[in-house]
């Protein structure tokens, strides 16, 4: 068959004892006397005898797919790999399983960024940049050997690198993706669990920096999720070592919080040593466009193979990224591009006023914290942004309207409905995706539902599991679905880009503005991720003071003013890329940082 194309079965779907293998009926090759989709036998190293596996010498390939369609739990991909591909693997994990091509390049005194999608292989390449296996290039029966990997990337950047790991001579200290883990495997609190990483003697000033001081006496699982990531930031950077992998550093943290996180990062790689390679995956664009010096795209198909390309430069790679084209790799990876609103900030159209409010003011205990809010109204089918720190008083005003706090001044006539999507996700009944939705959504499964709802979210391939089983995005997925579902005023979602990788923020923006635009339905948004902001708010408002004493909460006001309001608190100014007009962050005291604040223009020229 065609020598260009893969076939991916997932073991943990394939279950040949409910549906008599359907998929080798129909096989035309097998209907034929061949032996192209076969059963595993007793002495199968992966997967369980019974197993279906496929042969990729005899498969017809995608243009067939009939395997594909017949098998009643996804459990089969067929694709044809791109013919603008022309390398072999780096690591195949098995017979029908992952492959990745292609390895990203640690670089002494850099940061390294990779952008791209989950499941596409980002963790494999690093287990193998860790040392922690050796690459087998493609071929599974055979163990890997450092000799032959050095030999495939002899001559490119990565042959020092591949060296130094072969001879044993890289430590390497690492960030998981999902901090919510930690409390699992961690018994204590957070001073015990930072000390033990104190090698380089920085302990004190990461706890400084990253204002981790107030929870150092706290037990590990009663910290926040936002605590605990910047507890995990710490503990990594604390280590002294020659490779560094952050897997996500921005989910739970505010725009401040991220700055800082950037910038110790950035020092690290400068420090006197010289010789420290960072590796950052990050799906907040204005971040990893501030954070890295070079970036790898990785694109591909999630969970049957992925593609790491070699190092652009962060421009270039984010620009090819949102564009959906790949200039040196001649490569399409989206149908369409992502595009920003340059100089002509949305102004809305008046609609209909959903609610007005007069101001308030709330304050817990004895004014431990307090928020004051300026009077405003809400449209009806807007999306509004919502910014400002953590900590600031926004979950404290969405109580307000739903009329679960009073206000202590200022007096509110209506009580909203409110679908509420919190920041941390918390749904692990033991119970299906499917039926847990289905709980809620009075149109599940309707075709307007699948339209709107499940396909942006992807959904489909999720249903049949249980809540308990999901990764944090898959979670995060869920959860949206759900709030969107509710029948309500006014649809709150805090933090939605959480956790979703870079396409998927993408596919859940177009569904969130498509359901406010479709369903006349009111939408407010807190989120930290600017470009989502920036894509999906019609109007923002704006949160400043002091997080955990005081809180000042703006009326909803048009993006531009909204942003300049936010951004002169924060400090931080936009440029425009001038070739694709995406906004970037202009470095601190740069010659268009001082002349944006003088003419008062953060965001928007
Ligand atoms: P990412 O870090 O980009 O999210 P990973 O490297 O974790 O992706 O995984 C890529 C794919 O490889 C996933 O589909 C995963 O299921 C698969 N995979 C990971 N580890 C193994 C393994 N030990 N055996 C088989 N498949 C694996
Ligand atoms: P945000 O949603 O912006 O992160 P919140 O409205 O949740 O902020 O909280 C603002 C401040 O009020 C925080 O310091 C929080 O600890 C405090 N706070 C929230 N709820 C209560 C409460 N019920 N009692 C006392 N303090 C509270
Ligand atoms: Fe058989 Fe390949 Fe067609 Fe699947 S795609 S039915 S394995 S020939």
């Amino acid at each position: 068959m065609a020598d260009d194309s893969i076939a991916v079965v997932d073991l943990d779907r394939c279950q040949p004892d409910r549906c008599s293998y359907e998929c080798a009926n129909y096989c035309p090759p097998n209907r034929t006397g061949k032996e192209c989709i076969t059963e595993r036998g007793e002495d199968t190293v992966e997967g369980d005898p019974g197993q279906i596996r496929i042969s990729e010498e005899i498969c017809l390939g995608e243009t067939c797919g009939i395997c594909v369609d017949k098998c009643p739990f996804d459990a089969i991909e067929i694709i044809n790999l791109p013919s603008e591909l022309d390398e072999e693997p780096v690591h195949r994990y098995g017979e029908n399983a992952f492959s990745l091509y292609g390895l990203p390049t640690p670089e002494p005194g850099n940061v390294t960024g990779i952008l791209g999608p989950n499941g596409i292989g980002k963790s494999t390449a690093v287990h193998g940049l860790a040392g922690e296996m050796v690459p087998n290039l493609g071929d599974h029966e055979r163990d890997g050997d450092w000799d032959r990997v050095l030999d495939r990337f002899r001559g490119t950047g990565l042959q020092n690198y591949l060296e130094s790991l072969r001879d044993g001579d890289v430590s390497v200290s690492r960030k998981p993706q999902y901090v919510d883990q930690i409390p699992k495997q961690f018994d204590g609190n957070t001073r015990e669990l930072l000390e033990r990483t104190d090698e380089r003697g920085a302990l004190d000033e990461l706890i400084d920096r990253l204002n981790i001081g107030p929870v150092m006496d706290q037990d590990i699982d009663s910290i926040s999720g936002g605590e605990l990531q910047r507890v995990a930031i710490a503990a990594c950077l604390a280590r002294d070592a020659d490779f560094y992998f952050l897997d996500e550093i921005t989910p739970y943290l505010d725009i401040g919080q991220r700055m800082v996180v950037a910038r110790l990062i950035g020092e690290l790689a400068d420090d006197d040593t010289g010789d420290r390679s960072m590796l950052v995956v990050e799906h907040d664009l204005a971040i990893l466009d501030l954070l890295a010096d070079t970036l790898h795209v990785a694109y591909g198909e999630p969970g049957a193979y992925g593609v790491i390309t070699d190092p652009k430069s962060v421009r270039n790679g984010i620009n090819e990224y949102l564009k959906g084209y790949l200039d040196n790799e001649n490569m399409r990876i989206r149908p369409s591009a992502i595009t920003f609103e340059e100089h002509a900030p949305r102004v809305t159209s008046r609609s209909e006023t959903l609610v007005e409010y007069p101001d308030l003011r709330k304050s817990y205990g004895d004014g431990e914290f307090e928020l004051r809010v300026e009077g405003g109204e809400i449209n009806h089918s807007e999306v509004l942004g919502a910014v400002g720190p953590n900590g600031i008083g926004k979950s404290t005003l969405a109580k307000l309207l739903t009329g679960d706090l009073a206000p202590d001044e200022g007096e509110l006539d209506f009580a909203l409905d409110i679908s509420y999507k919190p920041q941390y996700v918390e749904i692990d009944q033991p119970m299906r995706v499917d039926a847990f939705l289905s709980s809620i959504a009075d149109q599940f499964g309707s075709s307007y539902w699948n339209t709107e709802i499940a396909q942006p979210l992807q959904l489909e391939r999720i249903m049949e599991q249980n809540l308990t089983d999901l990764s944090g995005g898959e979670r995060q997925r869920v959860a949206i679905a759900a709030c969107l579902s509710d029948d309500a005023d006014l649809y709150l979602l805090d933090e939605p880009s959480a956790h979703l990788d870079v396409e998927q923020r993408v596919r859940a923006t177009t569904a969130i503005r498509r359901y406010a635009e479709n369903h006349d339905a009111t939408v407010m948004v807190i989120d930290h991720d600017i470009y989502m902001i920036d894509l999906l708010a019609d109007r923002l408002m704006v949160f400043d003071g002091e997080p955990a004493e005081r809180g000042r909460a703006s009326p909803p006001q048009e993006m531009r003013d909204g942003m300049n309001d936010f951004l002169a608190d924060l400090d931080i100014t936009f440029r425009r890329d001038e070739r694709t007009g995406r906004p970037r962050i202009n470095k601190p005291g740069s010659q268009l940082d001082s002349q944006q604040k003088r003419n008062g223009e953060y965001y928007y020229s």
